[in-house]
C-alpha cells in the first residue's frame, strides 16, 4: 500500500461521487480508469496495490516496454491513436481498444483478434469538438457509415463511444462536447440496436466533473492520479 497514491485514489473517487450524486446518478455506472502513460511499471503496481484496477495507455511501443509481463490482476485500455502497423502488437497486449476511428482499423483488429481466438470489446473514437489536430471520427455520415458495417466485422465488439473534450476549454466547450457525445449515442442506438453503446468514455484531469454530470460512464485520468507526466 502507498500512502501518496491511496489518497490521490480517495480524493479522486469522492469528487466521482459528488458529481454522480449532483446529476443524481448511481456510482457504480462510473468507473475510473488510471491513464499511466509516461509513468513506470513500478508506479502502475503502486495504484493496483491500492486496488485500482483498469489502466489506460496511448502508445504501443510503451506498453510493450511496460507490460512485457501480463499482471493478472491489471486490465490495460488501449486510448491512444493506433496504427495500423501496430495493431497485431496491440491485439496481443490488451484487454480492449478505446480509440477506433476507422473501419479500415476496426477490420485489421478484427483480423489480428480472430488469428489469435480472442473477441476485442472496442469503442469508437469521435472527435467532438473539431480541432483538427484530434483523433476520432468529426462527421456524422462517415461515422454511421462505419456503424451500418462494424456489426459485420469478426473479431470485434463495439461497446460504446469515447471522446476527449476541447483542450482547455470552458465549461460551455466543455458541456457542448460531452452532451454531443451522449445525444450521439442515443441517436446510435436508434439507428443500431444490434449495437452495444453502454460504454461512454469521456472525462480527464481537468473536466471529469462535468463530463460525469453529462453522462460518462468512464472517465480517463492521469494527472489527478500519478502527477505531471515524465516527458
Ligand atoms: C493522457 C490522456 C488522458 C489523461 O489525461 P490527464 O489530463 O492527465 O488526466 C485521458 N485520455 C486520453 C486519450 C489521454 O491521452
Amino acid at each position: 500500500m502507498n500512502d501518496h497514491y491511496q489518497h490521490n485514489l480517495e480524493t479522486i473517487s469522492e469528487l466521482i461521487e459528488s458529481a454522480a450524486k449532483r446529476s443524481e446518478r448511481n456510482i457504480r455506472d462510473i468507473t475510473l480508469m488510471a491513464v499511466s502513460k509516461t509513468h513506470p511499471i513500478e508506479s502502475i503496481l503502486k495504484l493496483a496495490d491500492c486496488g485500482q484496477t483498469l489502466f489506460g495507455e496511448n502508445r504501443v511501443q510503451e506498453i510493450e516496454r511496460k507490460f512485457s509481463k501480463k499482471f493478472q490482476h491489471i486490465k490495460l485500455h488501449m486510448i491512444g491513436h493506433l496504427q495500423s502497423n501496430k495493431v497485431k502488437k496491440a491485439v496481443a497486449l490488451v484487454d480492449a481498444i478505446d480509440s477506433v476511428d476507422s473501419l479500415a482499423l476496426a477490420r485489421r483488429i478484427g483480423q489480428e483478434s480472430v488469428r489469435i481466438g480472442k473477441i476485442m470489446p472496442i469503442l469508437i473514437e469521435y472527435n467532438t469538438s473539431n480541432e483538427s489536430s484530434k483523433a476520432g471520427f468529426n462527421n456524422e455520415l462517415e461515422y454511421f457509415s462505419f456503424l451500418d458495417q462494424v456489426g459485420s466485422i469478426e473479431g470485434v465488439r463495439v461497446g460504446g463511444l469515447m471522446t476527449v473534450g476541447p483542450l482547455g476549454g470552458d465549461e460551455n466547450a466543455l458541456r457542448k462536447a460531452f452532451s454531443y457525445l451522449r445525444e450521439l449515442r442515443e441517436r446510435s442506438r436508434t439507428a443500431h440496436p444490434e449495437l452495444d453503446f453502454n460504454i461512454l468514455s469521456m472525462g480527464m484531469s481537468q473536466d471529469f466533473s462535468i463530463a460525469i454530470e453529462e453522462g460518462s460512464t468512464l472517465v480517463r485520468i492521469g494527472t489527478a492520479l500519478f502527477g505531471a507526466r515524465n516527458q
